[in-house]
């Protein structure tokens, strides 16, 4: 799929590196990426990925802004306190980018609709903000064959992993957690605080991990790094990989 001369120049400081290419472009612009949640990591990665040209995306989040938002959520502003987050999101990429497939989905994801939300897609990115969630995404995913970032943060440090649950070599995010977190829906966010540039490391390097995925299959930017979580310690500052293991007894990725 050749791209326009207006995307070719839109997208000339990405096409220009061998990493990308105008096949890694091209690539690109074809991915669909469901994005979970549009709250500290979710806004950030989303103006990366949009930036980056991912011809659809899907945008997931039941939630509406508040004030106490504002200070990482990077696309919401004053006016949007009371409005629905995912709504606004879509809004913000119709302005950014019109020739970018968008769409929100009201519903809150469960585990009875992350199957349906997942299902087509490329890659899922959740930055959402509770295990239960982050646990139901991630079953979808390996259900589904789809590959997942995962990215969380709190305080002053982040994790993005990525996973690929659904091959028989490569963990999932159950197998990195375990079970026991399924019913914990606690936002420890509000308790324990947040550096609101944090929230913009660990999303920022979550759609960096993301593109990394999508153009795996060009040659792109390498490994895809399938079961590495990276630990990002902002008072250091510093960076920390880790490799997780598949886990046997798995109940979402093991048989
Ligand atoms: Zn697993």
């Amino acid at each position: 799929m050749a791209l326009p001369p207006e995307r070719l120049e839109r997208f000339a400081r990405h096409i220009v590196l061998p990493e990308v290419g105008g096949a890694g472009q091209a690539a690109l612009a074809k991915a669909k990426v469901v994005l979970i949640g549009l709250g500290g990591i979710g806004s950030p990665a989303l103006q990366y990925l949009a930036g980056a040209g991912i011809g659809s995306l899907v945008l997931v989040d039941d939630d509406a802004v508040d004030a106490t938002n504002l200070q990482r959520q990077t696309i919401y502003r004053e006016d949007d306190i009371g409005h629905r987050k995912a709504e606004l999101a879509e809004v913000w990429v119709r302005e950014f980018d019109a020739a970018l497939d968008v769409r929100w989905v009201r519903d809150r994801l469960t585990a009875d609709n992350a199957g349906s939300i997942v299902a087509g897609a490329d890659l899922v990115l959740d930055g959402c903000d509770n295990f239960a969630t982050r646990l139901a995404v991630s079953d979808a995913c390996v259900a589904a064959g789809v590959p997942l970032i995962s990215a969380a943060v709190g305080r002053f440090q982040g994790q993005v992993g990525a996973f690929a649950g659904h091959l028989p070599d490569q963990p999932c995010y159950r197998c990195y957690v375990g079970d026991a977190f399924d019913a914990d829906d606690c936002d420890s966010c509000a308790e324990d605080g947040m550096l609101g540039a944090m929230a913009g490391w660990t999303g920022t390097f979550a759609a960096l991990q993301a593109i990394r995925a999508l153009l795996a299959p060009t040659g792109g930017m390498g490994d895809p790094q399938w079961g590495k979580l990276h630990l990002l310690d902002g008072l250091k500052p510093a960076m920390r990989t880790l490799s997780i293991a598949k886990d046997p007894a798995c109940k979402a990725c093991s048989r």
